[in-house]
């Protein structure tokens, strides 16, 4: 892995996690809040840590971020002061922005000025969360586009004892399986020979109504 150089403006949460993380893998991570406290608290844990208003041109500006890789925009609750900042970010040619979005519209605007991500933390663990709560059999589940989801399911029933070359998952069922979880391993892609057992789970992708057939 090349090792990146990232800036993290606002460091909530969400910000100071995903700082810590990136500073853990050994990327050159630096954090920016407008609060001088917070910027305190998480120096320990990051290459750099300043305070600045990232609203202000000039400020912005002054924290040189044109050598920088990528640019985390994880500033939250203040829609105003998010959607200023990425908008200098992009203004100023930052070329890998990321934006965190509170609600569509607001990741609508991030996208009409061109931000290069726009990420929904918490929307998209609800979503996760919801999905493998109430289906039956789905410990993990993962939006690919509005029609295509990727799950992680028990082994239905109908595989047990047989392997995914006998199996009819893709002619009856329309659907791909992108992996077999066995313990702690993980057989990505998956031997076709493998024999499949009722403890292994299976990854699958596929349109929505066709896992909805395997799992509801
Ligand atoms: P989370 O929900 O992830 O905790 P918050 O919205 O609570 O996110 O926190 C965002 C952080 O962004 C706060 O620490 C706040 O001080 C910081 N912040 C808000 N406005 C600015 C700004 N104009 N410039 C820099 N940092 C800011």
């Amino acid at each position: 892995m090349k090792y990146k150089t990232i800036a993290v403006i606002g460091l909530g949460q969400f910000g100071t996690t995903i700082a810590k993380m990136l500073a853990s893998m050994n990327h050159e991570v630096l954090g920016v809040d407008i609060n001088p406290e917070i910027v305190q608290k998480v120096s320990p844990y990051v290459t750099h840590a300043i305070v600045a208003d990232t609203t202000d041109e000039e400020a912005i500006k002054a924290l040189a971020l044109s050598q920088f890789d990528i640019v985390i925009v994880a500033i939250g609750d203040n829609i105003q002061a998010n959607l200023m900042t990425s908008m200098l970010l992009k203004e100023m040619n930052m070329p890998h922005v990321v934006s965190k979005a509170e609600n569509a519209l607001q990741g609508k605007m991030l996208k009409k000025m061109g931000v290069d991500m726009v990420i929904y933390p918490e929307y998209d663990v609800a979503q996760r969360l919801a999905q493998s709560l109430t289906r039956e059999h789905v410990m993990d589940y993962l939006q690919l586009s509005k029609s295509i989801s990727l799950i992680e399911v028990d082994m239905p029933k109908f595989l047990v004892g047989t392997c995914l070359k006998d199996s009819n998952l893709r002619e009856k069922y329309n659907l791909n399986a992108v992996g077999i979880r066995r313990g702690e391993d993980l057989e990505v892609p998956p031997n076709p020979f493998t024999i499949l057992s009722a403890e292994d789970k299976l990854l699958i992708i596929g349109n929505n109504s066709d896992l909805d057939a395997l799992t509801v």
